[in-house]
């Protein structure tokens, strides 16, 4: 294989990429790092995302913002359809939106439930469903890939409503992965370790907390957006054809202990 041919085995250029959550941590590096891959970028999202949105044209690839509230089942449907809209295709689909309630299990109410498994699996579904049919109507060999956690394979502490979202993603995403692999279309799953980003502030202000997950990453740190992004280039790109089905650790080593 020459250098050219394995350039363009990861190269997005001319592809159009949906990221949601692309505001902020992780969903903001896929987004980066898919458009420099050289995919044009739909970031959707509750709020604006000028950093994003800069960092994107600053690389030269279209940037184009969405609003959405996934925690609105019947949003995320219409946000398929304005998606395909806006350059008549959508190659790449990273459902990276998530939010996560702490609670003990006793004190876990039905709106932490609802609000939690609605955008992190009821959201992520709908979907998906509307951007794969797009791609099998239009003959894409299109690529979802679903920010899971190492709670789709772990129990967590005090987020019983998250465990049972990203348990759920991980089978959906085989699911849809043995459904649409004939249409050339490739369904993964990241599971990314403890990231540094938003979502784990809670975490890292406790130091307690902090000292027995880092006690347990092998690799020492945790981790950043960078780390996830390169893994869902790969999963985005013509490079992964035969890979369909798998939850991916990006983790330090976390679930190899
Ligand atoms: P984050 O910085 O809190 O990002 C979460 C993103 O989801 C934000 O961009 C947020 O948008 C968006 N979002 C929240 N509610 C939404 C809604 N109702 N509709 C649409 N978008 C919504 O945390 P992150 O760590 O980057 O999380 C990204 C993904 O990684 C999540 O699925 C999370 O479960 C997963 N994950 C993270 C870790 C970690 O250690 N950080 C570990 C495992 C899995 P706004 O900020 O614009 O409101």
């Amino acid at each position: 294989m020459g250098v050219a041919s394995l350039a363009d085995l990861f190269s997005l250029s001319g592809k159009v990429a949906l990221v949601t959550g692309a505001r902020t941590g992780l969903g903001r590096g896929c987004a980066e790092a898919l458009a420099a891959a050289g995919a044009d970028i739909l970031g959707a999202g509750p709020r604006p995302m000028p950093e994003t949105e800069a960092a994107v044209t600053g690389m030269g690839r279209r940037f184009t913002y969405l609003p959405v509230d996934l925690a609105d089942r019947a949003a995320a449907r219409r946000l398929a359809t304005e998606a395909v809209a806006v350059h008549g295709r959508v190659d790449v689909l990273v459902n990276n939106s998530g939010i996560i309630r702490r609670a003990d299990l006793s004190d876990y109410t039905d709106e932490d439930w609802d609000a939690v498994t609605t955008v992190n699996l009821d959201s992520l579904f709908v979907l998906s469903q509307g951007i794969a049919t797009h791609m099998r109507e239009a003959g894409i060999a299109g690529r979802i890939v679903n920010i899971a956690s190492l709670l789709a394979v772990q129990g967590g502490i005090r987020v019983v409503a998250y465990t049972a979202a990203k348990h759920a993603v991980a089978g959906v995403t085989k699911a849809m992965a043995n459904e649409l692999a004939p249409h050339g279309i490739t369904v993964n799953a990241i599971a990314p370790g403890y990231m540094d980003t938003d979502n784990t502030a809670a975490l890292r202000a406790d130091p307690a907390r902090t000292r027995q997950i880092m006690d347990r990453v092998p690799v020492g740190r945790w981790g950043l957006p960078s780390d996830l992004a390169t893994a869902v280039v790969f999963l985005a790109a013509p490079a992964s054809g035969f890979v369909t089905g798998v939850l991916l650790p990006v983790d330090g080593g976390w679930l190899a202990r």
